[in-house]
């Protein structure tokens, strides 16, 4: 359980279904809101890596990653998101995401995916 991750997601769904994927292996904080994420953030420096849904309902897509990024620039953060664009893929990894998870997603995906990522230096 070294590694802490935060889960940001407004679908209950969602959140509930990577807890029951990643849930063995590390500590969770799971949030449905950008505000509670950065609260998060700032509360539990150990936090180094963030699953995050693309579409939060304030805001345009990726204006959470923006500013995640921009006040904790050391995160690893994991779009989580509900359709393939090409684009969006290339303009999150340019803003710093080192993920990119498209739904309906599989337990390998996510567990290979947040596995790269923890090996990743910071
Ligand atoms: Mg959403």
């Amino acid at each position: 359980m070294n590694h802490k991750i935060l889960i940001c997601d407004d679908e209950d769904t969602i959140r509930e279904t990577l807890k029951f994927i990643l849930g063995d292996f590390y500590s969770l904080f799971l949030v449905n809101s950008v505000e509670q994420a950065l609260y998060t953030l700032e509360n539990n420096t150990d936090i180094q890596i963030t699953l995050l849904d693309i579409k939060m309902p304030k805001g345009k897509k990726l204006d959470a990653l923006k500013e995640i990024k921009s006040r904790f620039p050391h995160i690893k953060i994991i779009m989580i998101t509900g359709y393939r664009s090409v684009e969006t893929a290339a303009e999150a990894s340019r803003l710093g995401a080192v993920g990119y998870i498209v739904k309906p997603f599989k337990a390998e995906e996510i567990l290979e995916t947040v596995r790269k990522v923890t090996v990743l230096p910071s």
